[in-house]
């Protein structure tokens, strides 16, 4: 479903130029939850942009479904990725002076007309993500946990195989990390779309498949806990 092959990026900084990506190789099945782990700075939330075809590798492949997203024209990659591709930002990114029913549609917005069976989806989302009531409120009224709420109904509006989360929890206290976890993993059951989410969280990276062990630039170690030294290796690689 996703594939990626040697992919490079670097960001000049100054006059220096930096490569935060030195030669990631990464294969996810249709219908994986994977989850991305490392330290900060170590290139995480780039490799997600790439994922997502809101920036392209300098070297390499990404394959998502049948396509090669990094050799698309910038136009065809946007339509591809508002179809495809959801994405959780790390800080909600909602627009803060529309209410939680415009943010939730925007991206239909961005493609189109809103239909009624769009209308539908969207209230169906809402009441999925526990928001009934709240459609008309505007989201810089929300709390955080309400506002990630959104971010998640809106990158799932237009129903795509893939969903990005970057560290949909970070902000959040445990109870309220434990609810989004619970929503992300409950569409993930109904819908089956592949998930890959970036996390320091281990309780969170927990629910995953798999974890992508992520160090300067490159994948080290993917481990699952079908793995003897599931447990102890994690440990080790966070602290
Ligand atoms: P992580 O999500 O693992 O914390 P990032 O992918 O956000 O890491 O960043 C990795 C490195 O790349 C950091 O040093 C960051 O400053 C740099 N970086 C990321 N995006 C850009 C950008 N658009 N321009 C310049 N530098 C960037
Ligand atoms: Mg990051």
């Amino acid at each position: 479903m996703i594939s990626v092959q040697n992919v490079t990026k670097s960001f000049s900084q100054g006059h220096e130029q930096s490569q935060v990506l030195k030669g990631v190789d990464l294969d996810i099945k249709q219908g994986e939850f994977v989850a991305v782990m490392g330290p900060s700075g170590s290139g995480k939330s780039t490799l997600l942009q790439l994922l997502g075809g809101l920036d392209i590798p300098d070297e390499g492949t990404i394959e998502i479904g049948e396509e090669r997203i990094e050799k698309m024209k910038e136009k065809e990659r946007t339509i591809f990725r508002r179809r495809n591709v959801g994405f959780v930002f790390q800080n909600y990114q909602l627009l803060q002076n529309l209410n939680v029913e415009e943010n939730i549609a925007f991206p239909i917005h961005a493609d189109g007309t809103l239909k009624p069976s769009d209308q539908k989806r969207i209230n169906g989302l809402i009441k999925a993500v526990g928001l009934s009531g709240l459609e008309k409120k505007r989201v810089n009224l929300l709390s955080g946990g309400q506002q990630q709420r959104v971010a998640m109904a809106r990158a799932l509006v237009n129903n795509p195989g893939v969903l990005l989360a970057d560290e949909p929890t970070g902000n959040l206290d445990r109870a309220k990390a434990e609810e989004i976890l619970a929503l992300m993993v409950s569409f993930h059951r109904n819908d089956n779309q592949t998930i890959v989410m970036v996390t320091h969280d281990i309780f969170a990276a927990g629910f995953a498949d798999r974890i992508v062990l992520f160090k300067d630039g490159k994948v080290e170690r993917i481990i699952s806990r079908k793995d003897d030294d599931y447990a102890e290796y994690l440990a080790n690689f966070m602290a």
